[in-house]
C-alpha cells in the first residue's frame, strides 16, 4: 500500500461529468489499496474568468484582493469532487489550502510555500478518506489567502507529497505525459518515458507550461518522485521524473523549448565605462522586473547598446524605466519589440556533444529565419527571433534533431 498525491488540472476538472470520471480513477487507486490526497485546479477558464472580471474594475487590483478572487476557483472544485466520491461511496473530505495550513510567504499572486502542517491530512488518511486539497492556494503567516503564481496547484500538489513523504506524485492532464515539445504545434512529437529532473527544470523554465517550474524545483529538493500522465485515457505510464542520468546514454537534445512571454528591449549608444550595466539593469531589477537574455554590444565609437528581455507584461513598465536611463545616461535611441518568442533547445546530452548550436542556427538560416538573440548554458541554447516564426522554427529543429525517432541507445 502507497501513499500517492495526484492532482488533476482545469481541462480534467473542466465540467462536473468529467469530475465524476475523476472521482472514478481516484476510486480505481483506493481498491488498488492506496491512501490518496488529491490536488484540483479550478475548472478550465474559470481562473482567466475571474482576472477578467477584476479587469474590468481595474488594470491594477491590489494583490491581496486579487489572490481572494482567483483562489475562488478550487474552492468549487475542491467540494464537487468530494461530493462525488462521497456519492461513490468512498469517503472525502475537502479543504482549501489555508485549512491544511499552507503557509507561505506574502508576494501575493506569486508566493513561496514556506510551511505545510500535515496532520490533519494524517488523520483524515488514516480514517480511511480521500483528502481533497485545492490547489494554487495557501495563507500568510497574517492569515491572508495567497496564490502561488499561474500553473500553482502543480507546486501544490509537489508540496504536499514532500511533507506527506508521499510514494509518488502523479500530475494527472490533458497529455500522457512530457513530450519532445509541445504537442499542440508538433503533432509528430514524441512522448518521453522519462526525462532527467535537469531537463524538466530547463524545460519548465524556458517555457514548457506541462509542468510549473517551482513544482519541479520542489521534487528535486524534495526527492519527490513525479511522473506527469493523462486524465483522460487509460492504463499509461506517463512520464517519470528521473534523478539518476547517465550522460552517455541520454540522447544529445530531449526536446524543445518555447516561449511566447518575453518582449525585448534595446538602448543603443550609451557610454561604454563602468557602471554602465548597473545603471541600465539594476534601475530595471530594482522594479522588481526579472530581466532574461542579456547581450552587451560594443560600438566602434567607444559607445556600448544593450537589449535585454523581460516577462510581455512587464514590457511597459520596463521601457518606461528605460527611457528615463536613457535620458540620464545621454543614449542615443531607445527601441523595443513584444513580437518576439524564445526557442530553446534542452538536453543533458549536449555536455558531451559539440556542435548542437552550430546546427540550431543553420536549419534555422535554412528556414531563412533570422536569430535576434543567443543564449547558452550546458544543456540549453535558447535564441530569440520574431513571433511569426515560432510554428516553423520549433517543427524545423524537430525535425532537423530527429526528435520524432525514438533514440537508438
Ligand atoms: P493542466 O490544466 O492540467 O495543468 P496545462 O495546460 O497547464 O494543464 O499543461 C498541459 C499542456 O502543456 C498540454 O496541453 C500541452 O499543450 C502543454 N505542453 C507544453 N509543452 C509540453 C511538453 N513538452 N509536453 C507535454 N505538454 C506540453
Ligand atoms: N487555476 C490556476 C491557474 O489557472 C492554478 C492551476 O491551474 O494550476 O493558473
Ligand atoms: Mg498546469
Amino acid at each position: 500500500m502507497a501513499l500517492i498525491v495526484q492532482k488533476y488540472g482545469g481541462t480534467s476538472v473542466g465540467t462536473v461529468e468529467k469530475i465524476e470520471n475523476v472521482a472514478e480513477k481516484i476510486i480505481a487507486s483506493r481498491d488498488a489499496g492506496h491512501d490518496v490526497v488529491v490536488v484540483v485546479s479550478a475548472m478550465s477558464g474559470e481562473t482567466n474568468r475571474l482576472i477578467e472580471m477584476a479587469n474590468q474594475i481595474t488594470d491594477s487590483p491590489e494583490p491581496r484582493e486579487y489572490d481572494v478572487l482567483v483562489a475562488t476557483g478550487e474552492q468549487v472544485t475542491i467540494a464537487l469532487l468530494s461530493m462525488a466520491l462521497n456519492k461513490r461511496g468512498y469517503p472525502a473530505r475537502s479543504y482549501t489550502g489555508p485549512q491544511v495550513h499552507i503557509l507561505t510567504d506574502n508576494s501575493h499572486t506569486k508566493a513561496r510555500i514556506l510551511d505545510i502542517d500535515e496532520s490533519r491530512m494524517r488523520s483524515d488518511l488514516d480514517a480511511g478518506r480521500v483528502v481533497v486539497v485545492a490547489g494554487f492556494q495557501g495563507r500568510d503567516e497574517q492569515g491572508n489567502i495567497t496564490t502561488l503564481g499561474r500553473g500553482g496547484s502543480d507546486t501544490t500538489a509537489v508540496a504536499l507529497a514532500a511533507a506527506l513523504k508521499a510514494d509518488e506524485c502523479q500530475i494527472y492532464t490533458d497529455v500522457d505525459g512530457v513530450y519532445t515539445t509541445d504537442p499542440r504545434v508538433v503533432p509528430e512529437a514524441r512522448r518521453l518515458d522519462c526525462i532527467t529532473f535537469e531537463e524538466m527544470l530547463e524545460m519548465a523554465s524556458l517555457g514548457s507550461k506541462v509542468l510549473q517550474i517551482r513544482s519541479v524545483e520542489f521534487a528535486g529538493k524534495y526527492n519527490v518522485r513525479l511522473r506527469v500522465l493523462s486524465s483522460f485515457d487509460e492504463g499509461g505510464e506517463g512520464t517519470l521524473i528521473t534523478f539518476e542520468e547517465d550522460e552517455m546514454e541520454q540522447p544529445v537534445i530531449s526536446g524543445i523549448a518555447f516561449n511566447r512571454d518575453e518582449a525585448k528591449l534595446t538602448i543603443l549608444g550609451v557610454p561604454d565605462e563602468p557602471g554602465t550595466a548597473y545603471a541600465i539593469l539594476g534601475a530595471i531589477g530594482e522594479a522588481n522586473i526579472e530581466i532574461d537574455m542579456i547581450i552587451q554590444n560594443i560600438a566602434a565609437d567607444s559607445t556600448t547598446d544593450f537589449t535585454f528581455t523581460v516577462h510581455r507584461n512587464d514590457y511597459d513598465k520596463a521601457m518606461v524605466i528605460l527611457e528615463k536611463t536613457a535620458k540620464a545616461l545621454g543614449a542615443r535611441e531607445v527601441s523595443g519589440d513584444r513580437a518576439i518568442v524564445k526557442i530553446s533547445l534542452v538536453g543533458v546530452g549536449m555536455r558531451s556533444h559539440a556542435g548542437v548550436a552550430s546546427k540550431m542556427f543553420k536549419t534555422l538560416a535554412e528556414e531563412g529565419i533570422n536569430i535576434r538573440m543567443i543564449s547558452t548554458s550546458e544543456i540549453k541554447v535558447s535564441v530569440v527571433v520574431e513571433e511569426k516564426y515560432l510554428e516553423l522554427g520549433v517543427r524545423a529543429l524537430h525535425s532537423a534533431f530527429g526528435l520524432a525517432e525514438t533514440p537508438a541507445i
